[in-house]
């Protein structure tokens, strides 16, 4: 057998992938149905291309065996991927909390950079082409593709995505074959999407923008907490702190689920002493909590609290004050849903990683296939971790096309 690999997907999976294949040798052909490399990677980060974290940890992940995640992490991990986007030219930094983007701040850049990588190693383009089918032929797979032109080849990789933001590319159209070859498919649900919830209560605060801890509850547990920036919206909430939890809602779409958000979480010491100084002074409470909260907040804070907007911090004992940091510390959100796929970063479900291998990312059910990123189910936090996954796995099978 000649060491010839089909790859389907030039998303970020994919484009490692075949550079770590070519590198290795090996003939590639890569595919995809856009009309360019790269076209999800383009809006990442808002156009920033949050490529990594310094904190990357298999923990960090949701992936149904974090032992999995550590192999494949131990092989390409963050350290791996920084000294390889060099190799091709994007040179990167991280801001104070870990977050890893390019030097210039332009996910076209990085797009631009992975385009001249793959023509210098000489991977074959098959562009504004869609696979609609695998199937198995010989030793190897036969893809059909929307011209009725089919191909055959030795190895496979499936880096297609799952079915995230599908005006981008991916729809999640190869899945009946990954089936049809004997793979399971989890079913997909959007994550990293916004939250909806009732925001009648929470009117005056639309566009309000504000750091939080989340955490979601059902009933009385506690099934997730995140903690990072968000924003209220007419429908709900968005940003990191929700995106976060939001495969935990889409997962549990009949179950009631309340969200409490705590804007105190760095700082109730500080609001603490700083009422305690002003205890028995005409101070409005109103002016009190503006030191530690956007301008909008306090007055409506006030008024679900059941106090008037312009109540004096000595005209209230230490319950109601006790009553009124309760209601601060956890404010309820009626959650109603998460919005859909195309409006989240990536889907949670796919292919299990149980049936591939983490040291090669090879099918472990059928030969010669591999599978990498957003294609399997894995879901990381907001901050890099996604991109990671899709540079990482592509990586592996990339360096481990077999010779
Ligand atoms: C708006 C947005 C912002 C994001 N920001 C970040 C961020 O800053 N940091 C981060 O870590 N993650 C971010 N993500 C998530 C990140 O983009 C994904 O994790 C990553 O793109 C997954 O890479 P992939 O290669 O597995 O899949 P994709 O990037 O989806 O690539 C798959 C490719 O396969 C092609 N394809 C699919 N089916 C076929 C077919 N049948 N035939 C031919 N080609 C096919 C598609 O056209 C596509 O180009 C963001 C996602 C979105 C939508």
């Amino acid at each position: 057998m000649s060491n010839n690999v089909t790859i389907i997907g030039a998303g970020p999976a994919g484009m490692t992938a075949a550079l770590f294949a070519a590198r290795a040798d090996a003939r590639v052909r890569l595919i995809d149905s856009n009309t360019m490399v790269g076209r999800k990677l383009l809006v990442t980060g808002s156009g920033r291309a949050n490529l990594t974290n310094q904190q990357i940890d298999a923990n960090r992940y949701t992936c149904a065996d974090p032992a999995w995640m550590q192999t494949l992490l131990g092989q390409f991990g963050h350290a791996e991927l920084i000294r390889f986007l060099e190799s091709i030219g994007v040179l990167t930094f991280s801001t104070p909390d870990g977050w890893c983007y390019p030097v210039s701040e332009s996910a076209q850049t990085v797009v631009d950079a992975f385009e001249n990588a793959l023509n210098l190693a000489k991977v074959e383009l098959v562009l504004n082409t869609k696979v609609m089918a695998i199937r198995s032929y010989q030793q190897g797979y036969s893809l059909t593709l929307d011209s009725g032109v089919v191909l055959n080849c030795e190895r496979l990789i499936v880096a297609a995505g799952g079915k995230a933001y599908p005006t981008l590319g991916s729809r999640g159209e190869l899945f009946g074959s990954l089936k049809a070859l004997g793979h399971s498919v989890l079913p997909l649900s959007p994550a990293l999407a916004p939250v909806t919830c009732e925001m009648k209560p929470y009117q005056k605060l639309l566009g309000v923008r504000l750091d939080a801890r989340a955490s979601l509850y059902q009933g009385s547990t506690l099934l997730a907490e995140t903690t990072g920036n968000l924003i209220f919206t007419q429908w709900g909430l968005n940003g990191p702190a929700v995106m976060d939890l939001s495969h935990h809602i889409s997962a549990r779409s009949c179950a009631k689920l309340e969200l409490h958000l705590n804007p105190l979480f760095a700082i109730e010491p500080a609001l603490r002493a700083l009422i305690q100084n002003q205890r028995n002074t005409p101070t409005p409470l109103c002016v009190l909590l503006g030191a530690v909260l956007p301008p909008k907040m306090p007055p409506v804070l006030l008024s679900k609290a059941g106090f008037s907007a312009d109540v004096l911090i000595n005209e209230l004992n230490n319950a109601q004050i006790e009553k009124l940091f309760r209601l601060l510390t956890a404010l309820p959100f009626k959650v109603t849903g998460v919005r859909g796929f195309e409006y989240c970063q990536i889907s949670a479900g796919g292919v299990p990683v149980s049936e591939v291998d983490p040291l090669n990312m090879r099918s472990r059910l059928t030969p010669n296939l591999a599978l990498v990123g957003e294609t399997l189910d894995v879901v990381g936090p907001c901050g890099g971790f996604n991109l990671q996954f899709a540079f990482s796995s592509g990586a592996v099978a990339g360096m481990h096309v077999p010779k």
